[in-house]
């Protein structure tokens, strides 16, 4: 499977940046985790839109949803002209209700609940759910490719142990690091993890490799690089345009 990290910033972009989105392409199948801002220009560097099978949703914040507004406007269009035949899947948590309810339009997107416990098969992939510590409905994202090779979108979230046995093990480990561990110890409210704290799981977790995400455009990703190191050496930083192979 071809991980494409698509936009690896959050809350907001720097210049020319995306926020959370994540293409995977196995079987010449693709993809989406996460839609934020700037991800729908990022994603035709690498395919047209007509190409995508389904997209999978962490959670209903704006920067990791925000361009499901404005890509309803092309699936719309490649409708009309034949391109798509089908409404593209969508899969998203349903909280908070008022941002659910925005996503139908025009029967572009057939929307079905994201939770834990649901397993969805595509392409010869596995896709399970881990609910998250973040102020709403959030999910960590498993991808189970067979061979027991495992790709591990974290979403967003505070640090709880048990993502640790869900993170066991895992080929490739995509994880938030909003935080330096000082943000953590000035009182940042507890909703995201601390680049410190994801190498932590990461070595907890005996994952194969590491990369950093959700990387905050105001600051130095090095300061963030060099915390996870601290705790998991080869940790290395989401860089947008980057083909991971697991
Ligand atoms: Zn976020």
């Amino acid at each position: 499977m071809n991980l494409t990290v698509l936009g690896c910033y959050g809350p907001y972009t720097p210049a020319g940046g995306a926020c959370s989105g994540y293409l995977l392409e196995q079987e010449g199948k693709y993809i989406l985790l996460d839609c934020g801002n700037g991800v729908l220009s990022k994603l035709q560097y690498h395919i047209n839109i007509d190409r995508l099978e389904a997209v999978f949703i962490s959670h209903l914040h704006s920067d990791h949803i925000s361009d499901l507004f404005i890509m309803r406007y092309a699936l719309q269009v490649d409708m009309e002209l034949g391109k798509r035949n089908k409404p593209l899947k969508l899969y998203a948590p349903d909280e908070p209700a008022s941002e659910f309810e925005r996503l139908p339009y025009k029967d572009v997107y057939a929307v079905e609940l994201l939770h834990e416990g649901k397993v969805v098969d595509m392409a010869s992939l596995s896709f399970s759910f881990m609910k998250t510590v973040h102020p709403i409905d959030c999910y960590a994202i498993k991808v189970e490719l067979g061979a027991g090779k495992t790709f591990l979108f974290s979403g967003d979230t505070a640090y709880f142990s048990e993502l640790i046995p869900f993170a066991w093990n895992t080929s490739l480990f995509l994880c938030e690091a909003n935080y330096l561990q000082e943000d953590l110890v000035k009182g940042a409210p507890p909703n995201h993890l601390s680049a410190y704290q994801a190498g932590e799981i990461a070595l907890q977790a005996g994952v194969q490799r590491l990369l950093l995400t959700h990387l905050p455009p105001n600051r130095e990703s090095s300061m963030y690089l060099a915390e996870a190191r601290m705790k998991f050496p080869e940790a290395t930083l989401a860089e947008e345009g980057k083909v991971y192979t697991i």
